[in-house]
């Protein structure tokens, strides 16, 4: 609204000041002001789940300051996902895929610096993904197979050593691998970030966006005491996942809630992820089996296990690897992809000045979390894309690409 953003701070510390309430309370705008006294307006980063992260990770190593405002730390799919990252298993096409590809060729320097800021692994492991299929001509028509090694029954045997008997025919797409996103990755950038001085403010929710004609002035907040707060910041970056809707209510983001279990197999008794129609088989290096994923865009955000998603994945277990349907169970979880009508994220600028969209990666946002941190950040600061092939690849995904005006732009 025309006021400097050291005003809009001062503004906000007179009110809590004010408000006689504990130190504790006024945590947030401390932590602005602490942030902006120290030289810089702070980006606050809505939802410090995988792409929050990723995001608040390379603002603060393009020397950025960040809050990260986060409502629930263990509700992100960052923690859910099986961490494949797999553009050709998938069967992606079009801009899509080309995201996906780049994705994947930056994810080995990626993790390199947040290893190196966190000191902690991130359990990349480039394994390989076999997609099996039932015969040879559906192998053929899977529109990725031009990307992989075709395998026949003997391949198939080869690289997944007790594959059922139902599977004909494959393909091997080295080139795809997986990550340890809910044991290592989340925890790693968490720390990498706190290392780059990215402050943390974990239970605070998010209730609405400040905006003074069409420009971001700052964002309302409920912190875990419940305290409503007001927190003013010039830029933002939207990342809340399957939630983020509730911001921006024009934001067709919905979520798709996936069901997942794992196993305790024997060490490398599995060398490959499994990618099969309904079920996934995603063994780490220690040999549990991470097994997913129901999809249930029917289940809304309704909570919990169901037997029918269970029994899914036991009997996809059973088909693609019979043996380890006698391996102990470890874990039962769920949780929310954010989906989009066109299974592909929203990234870039939105309709209001100042907000950027990193969200709606729906199943593949572990293995677009590379790009899109680089990407959105780029913008951010200002630094233009890498080359002008990634400034097209970025309008591809651009928030308004449903509406009707600018469907053919
Ligand atoms: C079952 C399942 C399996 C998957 N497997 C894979 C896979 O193998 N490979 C792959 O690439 N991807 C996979 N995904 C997809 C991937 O997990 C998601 O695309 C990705 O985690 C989305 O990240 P995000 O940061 O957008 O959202 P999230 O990680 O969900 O984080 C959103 C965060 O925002 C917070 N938040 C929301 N609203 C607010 C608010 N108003 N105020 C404050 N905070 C808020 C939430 O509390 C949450 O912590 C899978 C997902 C699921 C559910």
């Amino acid at each position: 609204m025309g006021r400097s953003y050291g005003a809009a701070v001062r503004q906000i510390s007179n009110v809590s000041a004010s408000s006689n309430r504990s130190e504790m309370l006024d945590e947030p705008i401390r932590q602005v002001e602490a942030m902006a006294a120290a030289g810089g307006e702070p980006v606050l980063v809505l939802g410090g789940g995988l792409l929050g992260l990723a995001t608040a990770h390379a603002l603060a190593r393009r020397g950025e300051r960040v809050l990260v405002l986060s409502r629930r730390r263990s509700e992100a799919a960052g923690f859910v996902a099986a961490g494949m990252l797999a553009p050709h298993a998938e069967g992606l096409e079009g801009p899509l895929l080309e995201l996906g590809r780049r994705s994947l060729e930056r994810i080995p320097g990626w993790v390199a610096d947040i290893e190196a800021d966190a000191g902690l692994s991130c359990g990349l492991w480039r394994c390989g993904i076999v997609v099996p299929f039932a015969t040879a001509a559906e192998r053929d028509a899977y529109p990725t197979t031009g990307h992989g090694i075709p395998l026949d029954r003997a391949g198939l045997e080869r690289e997944v050593v007790g594959i059922g008997p139902r599977w004909r025919a494959g393909v091997l797409f080295l080139q795809d691998g997986q990550i340890d996103n809910r044991r290592r990755l989340m925890r790693a950038l968490e720390r990498a970030c706190t290392a780059l001085g990215v402050r943390f403010h974990e239970g605070t929710e998010v209730l609405g966006l400040d905006t003074a004609a069409g420009r971001l002035d700052g964002v309302w907040t409920l912190t875990v005491q419940g305290q409503e707060q007001r927190i003013a910041s010039r830029r933002a970056v939207l990342s809340g996942g399957a939630w983020s809707a509730r911001l921006l209510p024009n934001l067709p983001v919905v979520p798709i809630k996936g069901q997942m279990l794992s196993l305790q197999g024997p060490r490398e008794a599995l060398r490959r992820v499994v990618f099969g129609p309904g079920t996934y088989l995603v063994p780490r290096r220690d040999g549990l089996l991470v097994v997913g994923a129901t999809s249930e865009p029917e289940a809304g955000f309704g909570d919990g296990l169901t037997p029918q998603g269970q029994r899914q994945l036991e009997e996809g277990i059973e088909t693609l690897l019979p043996a380890a349907a006698h391996w102990p169970p470890m874990e039962r979880w769920w949780g929310f992809r954010p989906g989009t009508p066109d299974q592909a994220p929203l990234l870039g600028p939105s309709a209001i000045e100042g907000l950027w969209l990193a969200t709606g990666h729906y199943r593949n946002g572990v293995l677009l979390a590379a790009i899109t941190a680089e990407l959105i950040s780029r913008e951010l600061v200002g630094a233009g894309q890498a080359d002008a092939g990634m400034g097209d690849l970025l309008r591809a995904f651009r928030w308004d690409r449903f509406q009707p005006s600018t469907r053919h732009t």
